[in-house]
């Protein structure tokens, strides 16, 4: 069977592709400082080079920023995009590291060989996983498995300026049938996990102001109404005594998860205890009615993220302050609209204020969640894939956090994308003394060849 010598060729062929990706990981990428914005261009130059050896039609494409490399391979079957990024974060503090974090190597550890250097985690040893999927493809069968568009950006690290208008400029171009994307990681660094929910991101930031100035507690005290009071007050009466949040129609657009995610989800034998207990904590406080796992991918939240006023300084001063103010975040899934849930909190924050007492709102954007839609076919033929190649089930798993790409892909592209990464917690990434195992490479390439086989 011909998917058998693709793997068998990846198997012989690991070491060479290690190398060339120690090459990669030797060109100091790094999108946020502008000393190093010639190896940027150097490190573009190569994915060039190296996805015109696979016959695929690439470029170096300029922007206002960092280039993004382009490529198209023609094909029958299905239209597939793959997404990776060639830049990485900056390497401070340098004494922390082992080594020259650019100049990687191969490490023996106790759990195993490690592909030891910047970038070789997130994000160039995971879009080679793909690269070298396709190469092994092509050395078996001549060709490529597919019509494919690579897209590999040079500013994800640096908050990616150029994306979207690029994406708005070419988006004829790279549209195609889905987005592959390879820059997430393994679910508690064994099981193979597809992002299919990403939470979204509301803040609301805001003072709330009643007498015109401070007054003397002594003076005033019992009949001043003080404004810490009505905040706190307001802020205590988000969550009720079971988690749930308070403000009217807050889960009116919150999708119940199906039988089935929930299932698989109960199958993955999270261990909430352990999760909690490795920051200090012992009790969950979300919606008593939700799995741990729920709380943190399908659920939305309201976290007070910073609070202040009246006197904080040292030693004491019996003031009753004129202002009070806070910072808070709400996590959004499904459908949950910002600004709907904006209005809701405002006028809930509004009804609770004395009169004569007014609040001065400074506005952030919020970005909905994003929610893939896992009834296209192809992302229960992936999730089987990689079940095959890890030896456990692989699962639909959701993000407690944003990752804006898959987003783009959505809004701008109309495309739905299928995140699939195979970090480990242990990477270090963004961190001194970044690594990415052999073993993650290896069965990452694995695990594409077989998701190309499954799609095509
Ligand atoms: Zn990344």
């Amino acid at each position: 069977m011909q998917l058998n010598d693709v793997l068998a060729r990846i198997d012989t062929d690991i070491n060479a592709a290690t190398d060339r990706l120690l090459e990669l990981l030797r060109i100091p990428s790094i999108s946020t400082d502008p000393a190093f914005a010639a190896h940027c261009q150097t490190a573009a130059d190569w994915l060039v080079a190296d996805l015109q050896s696979l016959g695929v039609r690439a470029e170096k494409r300029e922007t206002p920023g960092h280039p993004m490399v382009v490529g198209h391979v023609e094909g029958d079957g299905p239209h597939l995009l793959f997404y990776g990024h060639y830049d990485v974060q900056p390497v401070d503090p340098l004494e922390l590291w082992d080594r020259d974090p650019f100049d990687p190597q191969i490490e023996e550890t106790p759990n195993g060989r490690v592909i030891r250097g910047r970038g070789s985690s997130d994000d160039k040893g995971q879009l080679m996983t793909f690269v070298e999927a396709c190469r092994a493809w092509k050395a078996v069968h001549g060709t490529l498995p597919c019509r494919i568009t690579f897209f590999f950006e040079g500013e994800e690290e640096s908050g990616s300026p150029s994306l979207v208008p690029f994406m708005e400029e070419n988006a004829e171009e790279l549209r195609a049938d889905i987005a592959l994307i390879c820059d997430t990681g393994l679910f508690e660094s064994r099981v193979p996990a597809i992002m299919t929910q990403l939470r979204g991101l509301l803040g609301e930031d805001f003072t709330i102001t009643g007498p015109d100035r401070d007054l003397h507690s002594g003076m005033y005290g019992g009949l001043a109404m003080n404004p810490i009071r009505v905040l706190t007050k307001a802020l205590a009466g988000l969550h009720d005594e079971t988690g749930r949040i308070t403000l009217d129609g807050f889960y009116d657009d919150v999708p119940e998860l199906s039988d089935e995610m929930r299932a698989q989800w109960q199958a993955l034998g999270f261990d909430h205890a352990a999760f909690l207990g490795d920051v200090g904590l012992v009790t969950p406080a979300g919606e008593q009615d939700r799995t741990p796992l729920e709380q943190i991918w399908s659920r939305p939240t309201c976290d007070v993220n910073g609070i202040w006023g009246g006197y904080t300084g040292d030693g004491f001063k019996t003031v009753l302050p004129s202002k009070a103010s806070a910072k808070l975040s709400f996590r959004l899934v499904g459908q949950q609209d910002p600004e709907k849930i904006r209005a809701s909190f405002r006028s809930y924050l509004e009804a609770q204020l004395p009169e004569g007492f007014t609040v001065e709102y400074r506005t952030e954007k919020g970005s909905p969640a994003s929610q893939m839609d896992v009834s296209d076919p192809s992302f229960e033929a992936a999730r089987v894939a990689l079940g095959e190649e890890w030896g456990v089930p692989a699962a639909f798993a959701g993000c407690g956090g944003s990752i804006p790409i898959a987003g783009y892909f959505k809004d701008i592209l109309d495309m739905n994308a299928m995140l699939i990464g195979f970090a480990k917690d242990d990477d270090n990434i963004h961190s001194p003394n970044e690594k990415y195992d052999v073993e993650s490479f290896h069965k990452g390439i694995r695990s594409w060849v077989r998701v190309l086989g499954a799609l095509t």
